[in-house]
């Protein structure tokens, strides 16, 4: 029995069981102590990336307590309004697509750079598959359309290896994240980088274009280079967690930059006058596609906002005949 708390990293969580990289090094499996399990948190009270102390408890160890996070990657449950959170105390994130097979989906890839600008993160776009016939006059496209917008976009191929060195660099310190569709090449990148872990990789199903889920559940990674990768398979279906309408503007940088502009303040940039956004759209400085992808998301958060009203009509203490 050792009285002092042994701090560590969770690096995998499953089962409520939970993997922890002590800082003398050890990896130990870990359970929860009973007060943790009820805390009134966002999401789990334990997530992979939390920093927790752990206790001996007989032959095993319990987390004693969780440190605050310095940052969350959240996401909103499948089907649901809860807030999820993904993975805690990431440094940055990584947004990974292919230049074919899939084909970038632009209301895709404006998706989950708008989850991590809402999480935080100003993203990197990692471009893979570039070795592909066609892959370099898409990842030009992608450097056009995201570079100006301040978006740095690494093309990269985990096949040929390039790029490879400039994502090493991007990567060697502090824990990234990798989220993405599934199909786009994020085990074949994790693989590349650190050969030992032998992940699974999917291949294409013919029939719908979609990769088929070859992970389940966060984990975290070390690797050679020094740096700690977050794996977080299943990112691409998610929704904008914790904006309101109002907020989806700040998680595109190159809306928010210009609403000084617009002759309304609280301009929703959807059909007010003098609405300097939109004057920016016909004058192809601001993306159509990227404006599609705002007006759309803003419409899901709005709805979100609605479904919320009603729930919390309906959850109105109860008339008196129902008690
Ligand atoms: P994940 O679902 O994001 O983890 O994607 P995978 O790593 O499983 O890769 C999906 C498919 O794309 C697999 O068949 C890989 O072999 C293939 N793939 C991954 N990276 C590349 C690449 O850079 N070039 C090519 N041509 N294929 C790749
Ligand atoms: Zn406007």
């Amino acid at each position: 029995m050792s009285p002092t708390p042994a701090p560590g990293v969770v690096y995998g969580a499953g089962g409520g069981s939970y993997e922890v990289r002590l800082d003398q090094g050890e990896v130990v499996e870990a359970s929860l102590r009973g007060r943790l399990k009820q805390e009134p948190r966002t999401g789990e009270s334990v997530v992979v990336g939390d920093h927790v102390e752990l206790a001996r408890r007989g032959n095993g160890w319990v987390v004693e307590r969780v440190l605050e996070r310095a940052s969350q990657l959240v996401r909103r449950g499948p089907g649901g309004r809860r807030a999820k959170v993904a993975v805690a105390n990431v440094d940055r994130v990584l947004v990974v697509i292919a230049a074919r097979e899939p084909d970038p989906a632009p209301a895709l890839v404006d998706r989950l750079l708008a989850i991590s600008e809402a999480s935080g993160f100003h993203p990197v776009l990692l471009v893979n598959k570039v070795d592909l016939p066609g892959g370099p006059d898409a990842a030009t496209s992608l450097v056009g359309l995201y570079g100006p917008i301040g978006y740095p976009v690494l093309p990269m191929s985990a096949v040929t290896g390039q790029g490879m060195e400039a994502l090493t660099q991007r990567i060697g310190y502090g824990v990234s994240a990798l989220v993405g569709p599934s199909g786009t090449g994020k085990s074949s990148i994790l693989n590349r980088l650190h050969p030992e872990l032998g992940l699974r990789t999917g291949t294409l199903s013919r029939k719908t274009g979609k990769g088929r889920h070859t992970t389940v559940g966060a984990r975290l990674i070390a690797l050679e280079c020094g740096g700690v990768v977050a794996d977080t398979p299943g990112f691409g279906d998610v929704g904008v967690w914790g904006m309101n309408a109002a907020e989806v503007a700040r998680c595109f940088p190159e809306i928010s930059f210009r609403e000084d502009g617009c002759r309304f303040r609280g301009c929703a940039h959807v059909r007010e006058p003098d609405c300097a956004v939109r004057q920016a759209v016909e004058a192809g400085e601001v993306a159509e596609s990227r404006y599609r992808s705002y007006v759309a998301l803003r419409d899901e958060a709005a709805s979100a906002e609605a479904r919320e009203t009603r729930t919390s009509l309906v959850r109105r203490s109860p008339l008196p005949e129902e008690e």
